[in-house]
């Protein structure tokens, strides 16, 4: 059903509307606007308007009738076939959900050459997948893959729609929710059902990590959250599994897409924060860029990778894609060894739910170790060098 509303008496046919509407889902009939289904409620057209005789309705049709969506359904992520591991995870709560909830489980599978990805989605769980296979889809891009889910989510109804938080999971969760006006938790650390109002309790920090909120969506639909990467075990997955593959037909053209892809640009030191368990941070307290050096031998001992304060970023001395914190990266390893890191409330942001926190610093009152797990009151130059001798030693063994 097209969402915008059309003051036709009010519609001087001027066809700015029809000009600026990015989904072309305006027309000039008889000298008069006229909308189709493919409206996503951008507001595009409402801005340029002359005579303000297009709006969007003010309560949305999803706040009125929750009973009648049903289902849990999961953003599956995958790059050239791959599917991301945290898919998987986002897959196993998502089961965990459904099952509670008596009601089935569905992975949306968007790309270009990925029926294998559909055919793993059931050995992960899912009861049936959303198919979408068409080359306009083969590398992520806001506009079509939006496009796709909202219309799914607007036939079929699900109760509950998760992504992984990763950055094209937040990227399209943000864009999908806002185009069904519902609400979406970003970043979650904890799931689960309420069992007297089977609503989803979305849980994550707030206030730089100082207190957990657990957040509600009561009126809308589907209730939406992303999830932070390794919240969730991955199941094991059972290839015996049976489940129904839904293809969804795709009639979009490069032309109709607002965004092209021109060209990947590899970065030169690839940096997986978000899958690593193990990470060796450095900030202003290594000195400069060779400083690093230390914590790299310890990283690469330990299979793990480099993190970094924005301090040591901001100086220069480490690429932006290794910053963790608030406007960095968010990352839950096993491990997290912060090195001449004092601890600041935008950096805990970014790694406050590591599960065992290690913190290397000279000075004893450095907030760091209120945090920390374990403490290491000492210099790093020294603490660093003499922990990846012990680790070398005996992981040889
Ligand atoms: C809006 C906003 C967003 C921000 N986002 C982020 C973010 O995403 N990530 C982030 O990290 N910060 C962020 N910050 C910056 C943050 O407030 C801190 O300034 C920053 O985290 C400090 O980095 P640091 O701990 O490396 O440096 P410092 O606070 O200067 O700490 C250095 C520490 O190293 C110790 N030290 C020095 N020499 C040694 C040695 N040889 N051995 C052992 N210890 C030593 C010192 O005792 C000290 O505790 C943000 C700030 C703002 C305002």
């Amino acid at each position: 059903m097209p969402l915008l509303l059309i003051d036709k008496q009010a519609c001087i046919g001027c066809g700015a509307c029809v000009d600026v509407c990015p989904f072309g889902a305006l027309d000039l009939v008889e000298g008069v606007a006229v909308v189709n289904e493919n409206c996503t409620a951008c507001s595009a057209c409402i801005e340029v308007c002359p005579t303000n005789a297009l709006s969007l309705p003010e309560k949305p049709a999803a706040d009125l009738e929750t009973q009648a969506y049903q289902g849990v359904w999961v953003w599956v992520e995958q790059f050239n076939g791959q599917a991301s591991s945290i898919s998987w995870e986002m897959m196993g709560q998502g089961r965990i959900l459904a099952d509670q909830l008596g009601t089935p489980l569905t992975a949306c599978v968007l790309g270009y050459r990925v029926q294998k990805v559909a055919e793993q989605a059931i050995a992960y769980g899912a009861d049936r997948v959303f198919l979408a296979d068409h080359p306009t889809l083969h590398v992520y891009r806001t506009d079509p893959y939006a496009r796709i889910l909202v219309k799914l989510a607007r036939e079929y109804k699900p109760e509950i729609f998760l992504l992984g938080a990763s950055s094209r999971g937040r990227d399209l969760a943000g864009s999908v929710a806002t185009h069904l006006y519902t609400g979406l938790t970003a970043d979650c650390t904890g799931l689960e059902i309420d069992p007297e109002t089977r609503l989803l309790r979305q849980t994550r920090p707030a206030y730089g990590g100082n207190i957990m909120a657990t957040i509600l969506t009561p009126r809308h639909r589907p209730q939406m959250a992303t999830v932070r990467h390794r919240v969730f075990e991955a199941p094991p997955p059972d290839p015996k599994r049976q489940g129904q593959i839904v293809p969804v037909p795709v009639t979009l053209t490069e032309e109709d897409l607002v965004t092209k892809v021109v060209d990947f640009i590899v970065e030169a030191e690839e940096v997986n924060l978000a899958d690593a368990r193990i990470i060796v941070a450095g900030g202003r307290g290594v000195g400069g860029p060779e400083g690093f050096e230390p914590l790299r031998e310890l990283a690469h001992v330990l299979g793990g990778a480099v993190g970094a304060s924005r301090a040591a970023v901001d100086a220069g001395w480490i690429p932006y894609a290794h910053q963790v914190g608030q406007t960095g990266r968010t990352v839950r390893p096993d491990l997290y060894i912060a090195c001449g890191i004092s601890g600041a409330i935008q950096h805990r942001a970014g790694m406050s739910t590591s599960r065992v926190i290690v913190a290397i610093n000279k000075d004893p009152e450095a907030p760091i170790f209120d945090l920390a797990t374990y403490g290491i009151v000492g210099d790093l130059f020294e603490v660093v060098p003499a922990l990846t001798e012990q680790f070398r030693k005996k992981l040889k063994q």
